[in-house]
């Protein structure tokens, strides 16, 4: 992720997802299924106001299937259409359709109503960086025979992908930005690799991991690297266990625990662990709710 979020930036996108936002019917959110609501800004219920909307639970092959029911009810609940879907998967996109019918059908109804058949309905992507919304646009594009041409309104250099008679999506997404001024929500953002390594101390990132896994997923570490009485270590002893499995070691022989620390993060980030989920729908507060933690 390179983009350097601040006020004037933040603005900017802002403005422009507005200006976009005009031209749309139905607002496609995604979200990182195993952060579902970390990946999300909750600036979207404000700026797709009055739209119809759909949330994607994306990544879901990544994570926990049982938490991905837990959280297409939690979204549910609060009257938003939930898919689970592996953007890259193709197939999962005939899903959408359906439920893109669904959300819409307060418009198809009003427009019929005024004589106007088949206007196909007009979507934008949008959601965080690295949620995959280019991987599902592509997906989307991939598949679509035609691309339709710039037409008068239409924001410059926008295209729409149409999809087939009854859906059309805009060619470029909105980006919404994190919520990082929430500690917890940077932490696991940066545990999904959504935030540069290198500006994190990627050592704690693990140990953080270790701890995660031993409360929520005890036996996956000790299953995967061969680990004894993991339970009964501390995190860094558990580190230490996975940098002597794994052969992770420095010139003199001792242990290269950043090595191991990059590796049990790779082997998190690409589903090697397993599908795990980092939050529950328990710890979402809703908007106003108060705090019950401070
Ligand atoms: P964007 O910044 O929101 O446009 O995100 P990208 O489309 O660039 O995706 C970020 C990374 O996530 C890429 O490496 C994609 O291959 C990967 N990715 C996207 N969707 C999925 C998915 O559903 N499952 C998995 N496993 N990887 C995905």
């Amino acid at each position: 992720m390179n983009i350097q979020w601040y006020p004037g930036h933040m603005t900017k996108a802002k403005r422009a997802m507005k200006e976009d936002l005009k031209l749309i019917d139905l607002v496609i959110e995604l979200v990182d299924a195993r952060v579902p609501l970390s990946s999300r800004n909750p600036d979207i219920d404000d700026l797709g106001a009055g739209k119809a909307r759909i949330v994607l639970l994306n990544k879901a092959d990544l994570a926990d299937e049982a938490l991905n029911r837990r959280w297409a009810q939690w979204f549910t609940e609060r009257g938003l259409h939930v898919v689970k879907i592996d953007a890259r998967n193709k197939g999962t996109l005939k899903q959408i359709q359906a439920v893109v019918q669904e959300a819409c059908k307060e418009k198809i109804e009003r427009d019929r109503k005024r004589g106007i058949l088949n206007r196909p309905i007009r979507a934008m992507v949008v959601g965080i960086p690295n949620v995959g919304k280019s991987t599902f646009i592509n997906s989307f594009a991939g598949k679509a025979c035609a691309k339709t041409g710039n037409k008068p309104g239409v924001t410059k250099g926008n295209q729409w992908i149409r999809l087939n008679k009854t859906l059309e999506l805009l060619d470029t997404p909105g980006i919404l930005w994190p919520k990082f001024e929430d500690q917890q929500v940077g932490l696991k953002l940066a545990l999904i690799g959504s935030i540069n390594d290198e500006i994190l101390n990627r050592d704690e990132l693990a140990l953080e991991l270790v701890s995660f896994l031993n409360r929520r997923y005890p036996g996956v570490l000790a299953e995967r690297y061969q680990l004894e009485n993991a339970g009964d270590c501390d995190t860094t002893q558990v580190l230490e266990q996975v940098a002597r499995q794994r052969s992770c070691l420095a010139k003199g022989g001792e242990l290269d625990l950043p090595k191991a620390a990059r590796l049990l993060l790779d082997d998190f980030r690409s589903g090697r662990l397993g599908r795990i989920t980092l939050e529950e729908p328990e710890t979402a507060k809703d908007k106003g709710e108060k705090d019950q933690d401070g």
